[in-house]
């Protein structure tokens, strides 16, 4: 028998509806498909009738199973698309010298940047990155994320790698999207980026796909990384393999990532803040997601990213906090968005939409989440005041209350 929850007493809900049917672009405040004294029905944890509480069938009054959301208002579970939650060690101290004027490089020789996360990711057990990340994952959740990406690419070898993959299996109770990012860094067991990327082709990628560990791969395509020709022809072999792609493009040159992202169609691209005028028209023709993550530029004390004319162009834009150890050490949503609001300039009504649908599309995940409605999954949260007020204040959630699948994991 179906388990059946009738949610009512609901100050409003934010569907979402109209930024769906848009595609998440161009997204006005009518688009947030608002229900004014609402009810949700949920069926084994998906949405199976939403509408004026005026309206609800009949039928639906003989569910034993009420839960009263007391005048909350709600709104789709937050989809977090671009982290780095799984790896071990703290860059801290490397932040006091960039802050002090040290360069990367300078660092880098000291043994900091990201080969010391690697060292220190490789060195820790599958049960202690498990726990670091579990409460990484609950400070997500607390904040009413309910679905989460997370990238690989802090190993860099076979066996730790697929052990951060085998650690994110582990964690929950929300939706764990696992992204291996194999091509973060050449390390230092490879002396070419090309003998590296086929060592991943044909020892990582065929095990990762036997064992069911991750059905996306990204790379960093930037200078010194990986350059966009040897990306292109590692994407399309990845592709061929059956798994979806994502790239870090054009974060700190104009280094072609978005225009990879656009011929072979990706899922996303992700930064963006070097992309120029012709980029931006591609960008807003494809299906690819922008992934904008301005606190990671924040920390970074460098340039935001053309959000206007990406969104003005049409441009499908989301938002994340890219957080990891050394770029972005913050898991506040509410930092994001402010510094959308404040930054680039991005409408309140851009920005809850660049959290939900958009970044539902981000992770191919549009017809399960990122708006309420029937058939998708009772992902939500709910608020105490007004919708106005998110994205508004920093270091405190709005979140009074979230639901995951139809069931309470905080409050
Ligand atoms: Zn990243």
């Amino acid at each position: 028998m179906k388990k059946t929850v009738l949610f009512k007493n609901i100050r409003m809900i934010l569907t979402l509806s109209g930024v769906r049917k848009k595609g998440g672009r161009h997204v006005t405040e009518e688009d947030l498909g608002i229900i004014q004294n609402a009810a949700l029905v949920a069926e084994d944890g998906i949405i199976s009738w939403i509408g004026p509480r005026k309206s609800l069938p009949k039928t639906y009054l003989k569910i034993k199973k009420i839960i009263d959301l007391k005048k909350q208002t709600l709104l789709p579970g937050f989809v977090e698309c671009h982290t780095h939650t799984v790896f071990s060690g703290s860059r801290a101290e490397e932040f006091e010298l960039r802050n002090q004027g040290v360069s990367y490089q300078e660092i880098a020789a000291r043994g900091g940047g990201i080969l010391s996360t690697m060292k220190n990711t490789r060195e820790s057990s599958a049960r202690e990155l498990q726990n670091l990340s579990q409460a990484r994952v609950n400070r997500f959740l607390r904040q009413g994320v309910t679905t989460l990406e997370m990238k690989t690419g802090y190993a860099l070898d076979f066996e730790h790698e697929l052990k951060c993959l085998k650690v994110m299996k582990t964690l929950g109770p929300i939706r764990i999207v696992p992204t291996y990012l194999g091509a973060h860094a050449l390390p230092p067991e490879f002396k070419s980026t090309q003998g590296y990327l086929d060592f991943i082709l044909k020892k990582v990628l065929p095990e990762i796909k036997k064992k069911k560990l991750a059905k996306r791969v990204d790379i960093f395509i930037e200078k010194s990384f990986f350059d966009a020709t040897l990306a292109k022809k590692y994407l399309s072999t990845v592709k061929d393999l059956g798994f979806d792609i994502v790239i870090h493009a054009d974060q700190l040159s104009l280094s072609g990532g978005a225009d990879v992202a656009t011929e072979l169609q990706a899922l996303s691209a992700d930064h963006l803040i070097q992309i120029q005028d012709s980029e931006i028209k591609k960008l807003a023709k494809s299906k690819t997601t922008c992934v904008l993550l301005p606190a990671a530029d924040l920390y970074m004390d460098c340039a935001y990213p053309p959000a206007r004319k990406l969104l003005e162009a049409g441009a499908r834009v989301a938002l994340a906090t890219d957080f990891n150890p050394g770029s972005s050490p913050t898991q506040d949503l509410n930092l994001v968005g402010l510094l959308a609001r404040i930054k680039m300039k991005m409408t309140l009504p851009e920005v809850i939409a660049a959290y939900t649908f958009n970044a539902a599309c981000a992770l191919g995940l549009e017809n399960e989440i990122g708006s309420l409605e029937v058939g998708k999954s009772a992902d939500f949260m709910g608020i105490k005041g007004n919708w106005q007020e998110l994205f508004y204040s920093i270091g405190v959630s709005q979140a009074s209350s979230v639901y995951f699948s139809g069931q309470q994991i905080s409050e």
